[in-house]
């Protein structure tokens, strides 16, 4: 068997999406699993609609993903240029072989010289293929008219343009959205026209939102560029292993898995038949599995910016750490840290009216005068706050939800929470003394 290679062909046109990650995404596991190329090809002959930066744009956030290419239009590669408006000559060279045998004709302009090229369509052929995804497909060619190949101004359109580059670039297989399925028999007949090889294809089913519907880059409900995941604070390990189960699973179904385990289990006859959902509460669940696995200091790097543009005072590292560490099980997104930081640290201190009535149940004023004679002399980090609650609960002999519940109530406002010693130490010692300074106040009916 020749050597398997496999191509991504963007369009420049825009950001890259999801749907488009994953076309990447798949056709890098084909290479890397079967020992192959990856090569990533610019089709930019749609000039109208190309935009400024999309290319720089797709190749970032590919390389964001951790998908490594092997040629590229900004690493070369023996089979350039990767871009099509560089490769205009050889679509002309291919398509005046065309004319000269016949299979293609010129279509001139309306008085004009000008003229487009177009392909003469076989009469009732069928055009049979084995897709990778579906199984056996045909077409007629009496549905197919003559269709453009060259365009009057000298660019090749997409269904011609895509033949001659992936036979020159040795593509042995083409794994594409499913939209493109019936492009085939045009590019069949191209194939066909020359006597060249026709690579296998597989058509990758649609992604359709939480509605079963085809999920539309107009969709608000759900995002869906790849910038905007790693603006929010996304892992790439993370993202990698959601959008390969979106239309692939491996067969013990397993839902978390490395790059490396993906790429040796990754077998196309396992591509999803049915369309693939967009489960945002699956991707939730990834994100936070891959967050929960960071160190610490990793985490707390990587929220800083987050914090910072909030507008956040980070008081110390270590600080910063404790604050990471308290919340690392509940962040769905590094982002998230601003909201559950602001939600931790309550601008205003107000006790509701449960949480009060569990104080004056509990008469928990000696409790809470205890601690906060205790902690007057306290240094104020964690691990000496956990002893100052034990040493508390000795000295008021409490125990249990009076001790520990009325203490979080009178400090944070809440009546659950991450750890008591790690929140207090994070709140830090003015803030901490003037909480219980008022709340013993409020149950005095002093205040
Ligand atoms: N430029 C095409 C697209 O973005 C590529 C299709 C193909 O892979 O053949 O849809």
């Amino acid at each position: 068997m020749n050597k398997v290679r496999v191509r991504y062909a963007p369009s420049p046109t825009g950001l890259l999406h999801i749907g488009n990650a994953r076309s990447a995404l798949f056709n890098y596991l084909f290479a890397r699993h079967f020992g192959g190329d990856f090569i990533v090809r610019i089709e930019d002959t749609d000039v109208a609609r190309n935009v400024v930066g999309g290319e720089a744009s797709q190749l970032n956030y590919l390389s964001w993903l951790g998908l490594e290419w092997n040629e590229s239009p900004d690493k070369g590669g023996p089979y350039g240029p990767y871009r099509q408006l560089e490769r205009l000559s050889l679509y002309q060279k291919y398509a005046n072989e065309l004319l000269d045998k016949g299979l293609a004709y010129k279509d001139f302009r309306e008085n004009s010289d000008k003229f487009a090229i177009r392909f003469k369509v076989p009469q009732d052929i069928d055009y049979v293929f084995k897709d990778m995804v579906r199984g056996e497909l045909k077409f007629n060619s009496k549905d197919i008219e003559d269709w453009i190949i060259m365009k009057d101004n000298g660019i090749p359109t997409y269904n011609f343009a895509v033949v001659v580059d992936d036979h020159l670039m040795e593509i042995t297989h083409v794994l594409r959205g499913e939209e493109h399925i019936t492009n085939t028999p045009k590019q069949m007949m191209v194939y066909q026209a020359f006597g060249w090889e026709i690579p296998t294809f597989g058509h990758m089913t649609i992604i359709v939102n939480e509605q079963k519907k085809k999920l539309s880059k107009r969709d608000k409900n759900v995002i869906q560029f790849i910038s905007e995941y790693e603006q929010m604070g996304y892992l790439p390990e993370a993202m990698f292993n959601f959008i390969t189960l979106l239309g692939w699973s491996p067969t013990d179904n397993q839902e978390i898995l490395t790059k490396a385990d993906i790429i040796s289990k990754f077998d196309p006859a396992r591509l999803s038949k049915a369309p693939a959902m967009f489960d945002k509460e699956k991707l939730a669940y990834v994100n936070s599995k891959y967050i929960k696995q960071l160190p610490v200091d990793v985490l707390a790097e990587k929220a800083k910016p987050y914090l910072e543009k909030a507008g956040i005072t980070i008081q110390s590292e270590s600080w910063l750490k404790l604050l990471v560490g308290i919340f690392q099980d509940r962040m769905t997104y590094i982002g998230q840290i601003v909201e559950l930081y602001h939600a931790f640290f309550h601008d205003v201190f107000v006790l509701n009216e449960e949480a009060y009535q569990f104080l004056v149940d509990n008469t928990s004023e000696t409790v809470l005068q205890a601690f906060l004679t205790n902690l007057e002399q306290s240094d104020f980090s964690s691990e000496e706050i956990e002893a100052l609650i034990k040493k508390t609960g000795v000295d008021t002999n409490t125990k249990g939800k009076p001790l520990f519940m009325a203490l979080r109530i009178a400090t944070t406002g809440d009546m659950h929470g991450p750890s008591l010693p790690i929140s207090l130490a994070l709140l830090g010692k003015d803030m901490v003394l003037g909480r219980l300074k008022q709340t013993i106040l409020k149950l005095r009916g002093e205040l």
